[in-house]
C-alpha cells in the first residue's frame, strides 16, 4: 500500500510541477488541475504542443482504477501538505491522518456499524478529516450522506477534488459556515475547528456565545452553530484547543454546553504532535440533548499516547472499551 501511495503521490507531484512551471500558478492550484487531469483524462485543445505532449505522456502513465479510495486520499494529502509547506496562514492546516482515523474509530463506536447516518463538517478544509472518517466506516459506505462547508476557495476546490478522486458523493457549501446554511440537522458532526477571533461582529450578534466586547472566538461560535445543525441525540466530535475552557468566555461556554448538550468525552491528543504545550489539542465529544438522552455515567477522559506507540495505544483502546461496556 505504501508503495502505491508513493507512486500516485509522485504522479500528482510531477504533473503539478509541469503545470505550475508552464502556467505560473501556485502549487495548490496546479494540484487541482493535475487531479482533474487524473480524473477526466482530458486536455484542452489550445495547449502549446510541447506542453500538450508532456501532459499526454503523464496521462498514459497512470491508471486510477489500480488505487483504492484510501490510497487516493493519502496520496492527495501528501501533495496538499507539500503545497501548504511554508505557508504562514494557520487556517490552511490539514487535519493529520492519525487524528482523522482515530475520530473515525470513535464515530463507529458511538454510532454503530449498521446504522445509516448523516455527517457534516462545517470547517471541512480539504475534506481530509471528512474522508478519513468516512473511509473508516467500512460496512456502510453507501448509506452515509455527507456534507462539508468551507469558506476558503482553494481549500473547497481541493475538497471537491478529494471527493471526485475517490468517487464519493459529498454535498459542499462554499460559504462562511457561521452564516445560515441550507442544511437539515445531521446525526454526526466532525470538525477540526478554526481557532481564533471571528472578524464579522455583525454575524456574531446572532450567537449566544458572542463576546460582549471585541471579536468573538470563532471556535466557540462554531460549536454553537454545529449544535444547531445536529439532530437531538446526535453526536459531535471536535478537535479543539486543550485550553478550551481557559479564557474569559469559559463560563458562558460551559453553561451553554450544559443547557444544550451532554459532555461525553475529552481526549487529549498526544503531546508529541505539538510544538508547544499551549498549542496542544483535544478531541471533544458532545451529544445534543434530546428526549431520551442523558449524561454519561462517567465522562470519557484520556491522555492519548503517541499514535506510534502500539502498546500504549492498545492500552487506551482497552480503557475505551471498558467505558463503552460501563455505559451500556
Ligand atoms: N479538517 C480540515 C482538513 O482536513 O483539511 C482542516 C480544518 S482547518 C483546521 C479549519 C478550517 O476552517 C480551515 O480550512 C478554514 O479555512 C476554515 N474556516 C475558518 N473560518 C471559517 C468560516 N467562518 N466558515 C467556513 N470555514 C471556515
Amino acid at each position: 500500500m505504501e508503495q502505491q501511495i508513493e507512486t500516485l503521490f509522485k504522479w500528482l507531484d510531477e504533473t503539478t510541477e509541469l503545470i505550475i512551471k508552464q502556467e505560473d500558478v501556485p502549487y495548490l492550484d496546479g494540484l487541482v488541475a493535475a487531479s482533474e487531469l487524473l480524473i477526466y483524462r482530458d486536455l484542452p485543445d489550445d495547449l502549446e504542443e510541447g506542453y500538450h505532449n508532456q501532459l499526454q505522456t503523464q496521462i498514459k502513465k497512470i491508471d486510477l482504477s489500480e488505487y483504492t479510495a484510501e490510497m487516493r486520499r493519502k496520496a492527495l494529502q501528501l501533495a496538499i501538505l507539500k503545497g501548504m509547506k511554508g505557508q504562514t496562514q494557520q487556517h490552511h492546516y490539514i487535519t493529520p491522518d492519525t487524528v482523522g482515523m482515530f475520530i473515525g474509530y470513535l464515530v463507529q463506536r458511538f454510532i454503530g456499524k449498521d446504522q445509516p447516518y448523516t455527517l457534516f463538517d462545517p470547517a471541512c478544509g480539504t475534506a481530509n478529516l471528512l474522508f478519513a472518517v468516512l473511509n473508516q466506516q467500512e460496512s456502510l459506505k453507501a448509506s452515509i450522506k455527507s456534507y462539508g462547508s468551507e469558506v476558503d476557495p482553494t481549500l473547497i476546490q481541493l475538497a471537491y477534488i478529494n471527493a471526485n478522486l475517490q468517487e464519493k458523493e459529498v454535498e459542499y457549501f462554499h460559504q462562511d459556515s457561521l452564516k445560515p446554511i441550507l442544511l437539515e440537522p445531521v446525526d454526526v458532526v466532525t470538525s477540526d475547528l478554526p481557532v481564533g477571533y471571528y472578524p464579522d461582529d455583525v454575524t456574531a450578534q446572532a450567537y449566544e456565545l458572542k463576546a460582549e466586547e471585541d471579536h468573538s472566538f470563532s471556535h466557540h461560535l462554531f460549536i454553537e452553530q454545529s449544535i444547531k445543525y445536529t439532530k437531538e441525540g446526535g453526536y459531535l466530535f471536535f478537535v479543539v484547543p486543550s485550553m478550551l475552557f481557559e479564557n474569559d468566555q469559559k463560563e458562558k461556554l460551559q453553561s451553554f454546553l450544559k443547557e444544550h448538550t451532554h459532555i461525553v468525552g475529552l481526549l487529549q491528543l498526544p503531546e508529541t504532535m505539538f510544538k508547544h504545550d499551549s498549542m496542544r489539542k483535544s478531541i471533544f465529544i458532545l451529544q445534543k440533548k434530546g428526549e431520551a438522552t442523558k449524561d454519561p455515567k462517567k465522562v470519557m477522559l484520556a491522555d492519548l499516547p503517541s499514535f506510534k506507540d502500539a502498546k500504549a495505544m492498545e492500552n487506551v483502546l482497552q480503557q475505551l472499551n471498558q467505558w463503552f461496556e460501563n455505559e451500556r
